[in-house]
């Protein structure tokens, strides 16, 4: 199912409500069959609530779209949203289905207040749920260290004062006043891993490297910024080009796969969002990433591959509006 080219004729074609949502996200992610939410169990069974009586009051059910499913081993009932990002929304499944596949199959994201408009919701939930999709795009935290030939470069990711609103803003638009983010693209595998800084001191870069990187097994590229020089001793070779003599490629290495993934992530904030929230960067870079690392995959596959995602990653209202 998975395999096939998607588009949104097609989506409106196999999914014309929100049963079929169900089905269409059951097989994303449970190929084989239902997993529990609770236990890990790999049999269930369908209790279908449309076909019941309710036990209390003898009524017949009112026919529900939800599709629930009981455990065998630990008896608890659950649905393909159980313990996901989705879990406890309001907004409806088809609905997710949908800005799902925008979301995996646009080059430079959606913005909330499209998503609003085309699916009739407010902007408030498309806002809310983008950024659960984007949680579900986050790297597995258990992914291990990469290895290879590491690029790290920072950037600084801030709104265009004209955009400020005015007590935000300043007779500057100087670096200072930008978010700094450090992104450690692996040009052996493809893989990229960007993360919000409090700063881009020796430290920091060291921290967020060791972090990321299998150090003794990699080799570091990187520019001339004094903080790359303490972690790159630690690699068994640290090779740096010197942007302020015009030096671009040196020896072999160079960072513009790093100012490229810059270059396409700014586009892509100033083009879609505008301005984003420094409390939200690290969504967005958590969705710039994701589409990164799977620019070689079909739209199809990726939707797969949030969905795979979304276990146990559930982000509720309240965290987020206390940003
Ligand atoms: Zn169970």
């Amino acid at each position: 199912m998975a395999k096939q080219a998607l588009s949104i004729p097609k989506l409106v074609e196999r999914i014309p409500d929100d049963t079929a949502a169900y089905v269409f996200l059951e097989g994303l992610r449970w190929p084989d069959g239902p997993v529990c939410a609770h236990c890990g169990h790999d049999k269930a069974y369908f209790l279908n609530p449309a076909n019941g009586h309710s036990r209390a009051t003898g009524k017949k059910r009112t026919a529900s779209v939800r599709r629930v499913w009981k455990c065998a081993k630990c008896r608890k009932q659950f649905s393909v949203l159980t313990g996901t990002v989705m879990h406890g929304s309001k907004i409806a499944v088809r609905t997710w289905v949908f800005v799902l596949y925008e979301m995996a199959a646009s080059k430079n994201g959606i913005s909330a207040r499209e998503v609003a408009r085309k699916y009739e919701i407010t902007e408030e939930s498309a806002w809310f749920l983008c950024h659960r999709i984007r949680e579900a795009m986050k790297r597995d935290p258990l992914a291990g260290l990469m290895a290879g030939t590491i690029v790290a470069d920072e950037s600084f990711i801030g709104g265009k004062m004209k955009n400020r609103h005015a007590s935000n803003r300043h007779n500057t638009d100087k670096w200072y006043d930008k978010t700094p983010i450090v992104s450690l693209v692996n040009k052996t595998t493809g893989e990229v891993r960007s993360k919000v800084v409090a700063n881009v001191t020796g430290a920091t870069l060291r921290s967020v490297i060791r972090d990321n990187v299998d150090v003794p097994a990699s080799e570091l590229h990187t520019d001339e910024h004094i903080g790359y020089q303490r972690i790159g001793r630690e690699f068994p070779e640290h090779k740096s080009v010197k942007h302020k003599d015009g030096e671009y490629v040196r020896d072999g290495a160079s960072t513009n796969v790093a100012e490229s993934y810059f270059a396409q992530l700014k586009r892509s904030i100033d083009g879609t969002h505008h301005n984003v929230s420094v409390s939200h960067l690290h969504r967005y870079l958590a969705e710039y990433d994701f589409r990164y690392n799977t620019k070689k995959l079909t739209d199809a596959d990726r939707m797969h591959a949030i969905v795979g995602g979304m276990g146990g990653r559930r982000l509720s209202y309240e965290p987020l509006r206390r940003y």
